[in-house]
This record gives structure tokens, C-alpha cells and sequence, in this order.
């Protein structure tokens, strides 16, 4: 039974003697909830996560990368709420009307949670993403990614933080672990941990969503009032991720866990394995222009820029 069935009562509620409605099934725990409950159980998991694969502590500065979505939103709520320091970070990447409304969601919440929410505009750091899209012929989402990762580690680094928090949930991770296992990129693989430590120029990187599925940090915004942007970002259409969580979905409705369980045993028993073979670890150089970690001479920014100044002439 994957539904709420009719006059459910919140499980934890009924442990307390309590009688209040569930109004929130989660069949892979199988836990009907309360509001209240959902909520607490949500933070509470996240918590778990975070001291689970040593994130971090009381003590770190984290910065939140936010996007204006429910992800980034529900995390940078969770871990104020939890008694981190956590400052957001907004690129505006200059998507026309998805960004406009993306940016001022973000800000709002910042707003109203009384936190700090840097703003880097790429057009003035480097080009915007449709512009870069059109003078170099790439996809979107790879130069998109790979600025995002480049500008939110210098930010960081230069403004003092030692923590960068993404809102990747597990159907993010998941899809992204079937993608690069049924192409079997060991590259990839080896790298998917909710944890990417510092070094060699690198801020570390974590996830705190990793076990939270998009259902649920869709409700915890829902329930905590969070506006967030509905729509997805243009460039976004037809990414293979999509239709892999399409699948994956499926699979879900009729084997409830099947998410979780497939990325925790991944985690568990293949992730070890693949850290063991030294021939896969690459060394890392600092970039002759701009001093940022690279596998290159010229980090893949600096030479991005170069391009699109040779585009411009
Ligand atoms: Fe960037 Fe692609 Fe995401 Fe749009 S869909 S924000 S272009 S990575
Ligand atoms: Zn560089």
C-alpha cells in the first residue's frame, strides 16, 4: 500500500497516545505522520545524515548553494532550524525570466529567515549561460555545471567558509548512480559519495539530502510555507536524468525502497571497492591564470574565458 489510507493516524502520535490524522504516508519507511511530525522527522533524518557521514559541525561555516528550488530551500530551512550557521550562495546565471524568479524566491527566503544570501552575477564574472551556450556550442548544462562548481568553491574559499551544502536529494543521486552505472563510469562512480573532502584546493562538498526523497523535500517546503520556484529551468528539458527518474519512479510505486536501497548499498558496499584501485586517482595542478585547482595547465573557466573572447573578436 503506497497511499494514506482514510483516517490514519500519525504513527508517532499514536505511540504518545495521542490521536491526530496522519496526513503524510511515507511507504519506504512506512510511517504515516502529522504535519508536526513530518517535520520534525525530516530535520531529524537530515541531522542523522550529516553526523552519519561526518559532514560537519557546530563549528563550520557552510555555505548553502541555492537555486530558488524547493531543494535548496528546504535544506538552508533545515540546517538554521538544526543551529548551523548557514549562509546562501546564489549564482544568477542569467536564464532570463527563470532566473529573475528564481533570484527573487531566494532572496525573499533569506528574507524571512534572517540569513545572509551572497549573489554572484555571472554575466559580470565571466558570460551568462545562453550566451555561453551560443557562442561555444556546448550543452547548457555542462558549462552550467561546471562554472556553478567553479565560481561557488572560489566564493567560498575567498569569503571563509569551509563547507559547501548542496540540496541533491536521493532521487537526484540515484538517478545520476544509474546513469553512470549503465554506462559504468568508473570515474563518476568513484566519486559519488555524499561527501567530497577538502583537498588539493577543493572546499568540501556535501549533500545533507542525499536520503531525503524530492516527494518529501517538496513537502517539507510545502509545510513550512516556503516559496520556491514550480517551473523547471528551461535548458533542463530533455536532460537524461529525467526520463531516468521516470523509470526509477516506476520501479518505486511497486517496490517501495527500491530508491534508497539501491544508493545506500552502492554506497555501502561498492563505493569501498572502488577506492581501493590507486590507478584512478589523478593528480591535480593549480591553474597557470587563476590559481584554482585543475587536471590542467588552464582550469576549464580560464579556458572558457579565453574562448569566449576569441568568439566576441
Ligand atoms: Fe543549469 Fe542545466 Fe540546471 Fe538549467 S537545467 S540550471 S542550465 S544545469
Ligand atoms: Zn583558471
Amino acid at each position: 500500500m503506497n497511499r494514506l489510507k482514510k483516517g490514519s493516524r500519525c504513527t508517532i502520535c499514536k505511540s504518545k497516545g495521542e490521536k491526530n490524522k496522519a496526513i503524510v504516508y511515507l511507504p519506504h519507511h512506512r510511517l504515516a505522520l502529522c504535519k508536526e511530525h513530518f517535520i520534525s522527522w525530516f530535520e531529524k533524518r537530515v541531522e542523522k545524515t550529516i553526523k552519519e557521514f561526518k559532514m560537519f559541525s557546530k563549528n563550520d561555516r557552510i555555505l548553502v548553494a541555492v537555486s530558488g528550488g524547493k531543494d535548496s530551500l528546504a535544506l538552508w530551512n533545515a540546517l538554521v532550524r538544526l543551529g548551523y550557521e548557514a549562509d546562501g550562495f546564489y549564482i544568477n546565471l542569467g536564464i532570463g525570466q527563470y532566473s529573475e524568479d528564481s533570484k527573487q524566491l531566494a532572496l525573499n527566503f533569506a528574507k524571512r529567515i534572517g540569513r545572509p544570501l551572497h549573489i554572484l552575477d555571472l554575466s559580470s564574472e565571466i558570460s551568462t549561460i545562453p550566451q555561453i551556450k551560443e557562442s561555444t556550442n556546448r550543452p547548457a548544462c555542462s558549462a552550467c555545471g561546471m562554472v556553478k562548481r567553479y565560481y561557488m568553491n572560489k566564493f567560498a574559499k575567498e569569503n571563509g567558509y569551509n563547507i559547501i551544502a548542496t540540496g541533491h536529494n536521493l532521487d537526484d543521486e540515484v538517478a545520476v548512480l544509474f546513469g553512470n552505472t549503465l554506462k559504468w563510469d568508473i570515474d563518476y562512480l568513484k566519486r559519488q559519495y555524499p561527501v567530497l573532502k577538502e583537498e588539493n584546493g577543493f572546499i568540501r562538498k556535501v549533500k545533507p539530502l542525499c536520503k531525503i526523497t524530492e516527494k518529501e523535500s517538496a513537502l517539507y517546503s510545502f509545510f513550512n510555507g516556503i516559496e520556491y520556484i514550480e517551473y523547471e529551468c528551461p535548458f533542463s528539458e530533455g536532460a537524461s536524468s529525467i526520463e531516468y527518474k521516470e523509470y526509477i519512479a516506476k520501479l518505486e510505486e511497486k517496490h517501495p525502497g527500491t530508491k534508497l536501497q539501491f544508493y545506500t548499498n552502492f554506497l555501502k558496499r561498492m563505493y569501498p571497492i572502488l577506492q581501493t584501485n590507486e590507478k584512478l586517482k589523478e593528480e591535480l595542478n593549480k591553474c597557470k591564470i587563476c590559481g584554482e585547482p585543475s587536471y590542467n595547465e588552464i582550469c576549464s573557466v580560464c579556458s572558457l574565458k579565453e574562448k569566449l573572447k576569441t568568439a566576441r573578436v
